[in-house]
């Protein structure tokens, strides 16, 4: 007997959470009349062609043919309906505030910022570049900083290097070179980095360091420009003496005490798959309800894939304005694959398809359930700072390691990911907690995963009692009591700076 899941009443087709071949029995009492591989969906009552294809209570398009219970439905077999416009985006209110009993009082441990709505999860030293063509020494310097100086404070967990390909080469004054300018700005006033700036810049670049530091931080103290060493060793040397100040500062930290309204994190997926948005992202969506309820800010992002769905977001916000803000966001992104001729078509991937999700609406569907129900506090661009706490949207685009570092820009500090096709993400400026949809890629993946949402397409687990586990798992990290799988085998993917203005 093949199970299959349907999750709305108003859906007419069900996923199989295993490969049906010809003639195996689904639950729901037909056979199967062609291989449906597993995600995948069949009809649940006969289909005529041009009928709705409904899933998640969402319309994913008309029927391309006639279709019965036990046939699969292909890609092909569906045409898409178009995107919800804009100008009928209204707040409704319908946002739930979710409160958890098990997190009154509750508190974790985090480093303590001055001047900062919200403490670190980690204590970290940034060494920020303002272009690509320091990276180089950088990195060198960084290696040995790490063996010769971090074991010497002891409060200090590591030392990273802020690279990245923008800063020099680009249309500097352009509208949208604002928002590379602001991610960078941003993520070395991240909370994990306590506050402490160490820039290295070469000395002629377009992104000089005063568009990074304010007056007051722009001094020698905090600032190496390497047209100024007269070589390499110098170069290294004076970095060396720089991070072992620097250092010293940052060891003084210690974590204390902090309420949850002290915690700020993102929410991603990448590789998802049909079960995604059943098994992993509810269950993220359920934990962020929760600590959102508690004052902790929970952002959500990825604008190709909220999208087809940013009806069901506006709807949850309370306010006019925010709505007018996820439009302006919305709109941007909607002119700018515009420009570039591609159309939300670009977006669901050849795995994503594999994995049983038809097109971009079903992926939206399942995507924004990792928002869970929370009313929509704010929406903010790319890179700026909440003002808000509770669950917002941050406008990101939805590739895994550009999502990474806007969010980071925006604050967070740690990031929950969740995965159906399966990918080794993770990040060494915060902890990234992994949670995949499936078991099939649980077992394969064991050392990979802290958390397998898959047992509950199997029915052996309940999303309630797994997102409270998530809840423990992510106060755990973020005080430092466990490192998630992705820090203890130290993957660490690259931060990807989006830059959406000309290069020159
Ligand atoms: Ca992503």
């Amino acid at each position: 007997m093949v199970r299959t899941i349907r999750i709305s009443e108003k859906d007419n087709v069900a996923i199989v959470v295993h490969q049906a071949e010809i003639g195996d029995e689904l639950d729901f009492g037909v056979k199967a009349a062609s291989c449906i591989p597993e995600g995948h969906k069949t009809p649940l009552c006969p289909i005529d062609k041009g009928m709705d294809i409904i899933r998640y209570g969402a319309v994913l398009g008309k029927a391309a043919r006639d279709m019965k219970p036990g046939d699969w439905v292909s890609e092909d077999d569906i045409i898409p309906a178009s995107s919800p416009a804009l100008d009928t985006l209204r707040p409704e209110g319908k946002g739930k505030v979710i409160k958890s009993d098990k997190l009154e009082g509750r508190t974790w441990l985090g480093y303590t910022v001055e001047g900062s709505e919200y403490a670190g999860t980690r204590n970290i030293l940034a060494i920020t570049t303002t272009v690509q063509c320091v990276a180089g020494v950088v990195k060198n310097a960084v290696e040995r900083i790490r063996t010769e100086l971090l074991p010497k404070f002891p409060n200090v967990d590591d030392v990273v290097a802020i690279t990245h390909a923008y800063g020099c080469g680009v249309a500097i004054n352009a509208p949208d070179a604002v928002i590379p300018i602001r991610c960078i700005r941003n993520i070395m006033r991240n909370p994990n980095f306590g506050n402490v700036y160490m820039v290295v810049g070469l000395g002629c670049e377009k992104l000089s360091v005063d568009k990074l530091l304010s007056e007051e931080e722009n001094t020698p103290e905090n600032v190496i420009m390497l047209q100024d060493c007269s070589g390499s060793d110098e170069m290294i040397d004076s970095m060396m003496r720089m991070a072992e100040k620097k250092l010293a500062i940052l060891n003084k930290r210690t974590r204390t005490e902090q309420p949850i309204s002290k915690l700020i994190l993102g929410v991603q997926c990448g590789g998802s798959d049909a079960f995604s948005g059943i098994t992993s992202n509810p269950t993220i969506g359920m934990a962020g309800d929760k600590l959102a309820a508690e004052g902790a800010t929970v952002m959500f992002s990825e604008v190709t894939e909220v999208r087809d769905a940013v009806h069901e977001i506006a709807s949850r916000a309370n306010d006019e304005a925010i709505v007018r803000k996820l439009v302006k966001e919305i709109k941007w992104y909607d002119d700018y694959l515009d420009k570039g001729g591609v159309d939300r078509s670009a977006n669901p991937t050849p795995g994503n398809k594999k994995g049983g999700l038809c097109n971009i609406i079903e992926k939206s569907m399942g995507s924004i359930a990792k928002s869970g129900e929370s009313p929509i506090a704010e929406v903010i661009g790319p890179g700026e700072l909440p003002t808000k706490h509770g669950m917002l949207f941050a406008a990101t685009p939805a590739s895994d390691f550009v999502c990474a570092p806007t969010q980071i820009a925006s604050g967070i500090t740690l990031q929950v990911f969740s995965t159906g096709r399966g990918t080794p993400y993770g990040l060494r400026e915060i902890p990234v907690i992994k949670i995949c949809s499936r078991d099939t890629i649980a077992q394969r993946w064991p050392d990979i995963f802290d958390i397998n949402a898959g047992l509950i397409a199997e029915g052996k687990a309940d999303k309630h009692a797994m997102s409270d586990m998530l809840v423990d798992l992510i106060l755990d990290v973020a005080s430092g009591k466990k490192q998630s799988k992705a820090q203890q085998h130290r993957i660490y993917n690259d931060l990807v700076i989006d830059n959406p203005a000309p290069i020159t």
